[in-house]
């Protein structure tokens, strides 16, 4: 469990290094391997359906135990966080839901932090048409 508090940046918790200030310090919930009889007891509890098409998994197809709520963002690995999936629904669902989620949640802590870098793609000034070009008088 990881407590949360508001003001602090998301993958951080404010923690206090012995009688010191508080510091903020990154975190993410750590990832524990799973046992066969913990893996069992979860898709038993789902019902053997796949959170993400709500199929059922049938025999022989691959699933994975799937965190609803990323643990990069602070979903906890465990209890009601942990659901199954399809492993190409599971894979699909992280690499275009997750990872984008991830990444901006990542950016918007680099900004608060003020580590943001300046864009690529620098703001022309107001007015600005690439249709016209300037005169040499
Ligand atoms: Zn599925």
């Amino acid at each position: 469990m990881v407590a949360v508090r508001v003001g602090v940046p998301l993958g951080f918790v404010v923690m206090r290094r012995g009688r010191g200030a508080l510091e903020a310090h990154p975190v993410m919930t750590s990832r524990r391997k799973l046992s066969d009889m913990q893996r069992e007891r979860i898709f038993l509890a789902r019902g053997g359906v796949c959170h993400l098409c709500e199929r059922k998994i049938r025999v022989g197809e691959k699933w994975d135990v799937s965190h609803d709520r990323p643990l990069a963002l602070l979903g906890e690995d465990g209890g009601d966080n942990l659901k199954v999936a399809h492993q190409t629904c599971h894979r699909v669902h992280t690499a275009t839901e997750d990872a984008p989620r991830i990444a901006k949640a990542k950016r918007q802590s680099r900004k608060h932090l003020g580590i943001k870098k300046p864009s690529r793609f620098p703001r022309k000034p107001p007015g600005y048409n690439p249709w016209t070009r300037r005169i040499e008088t």
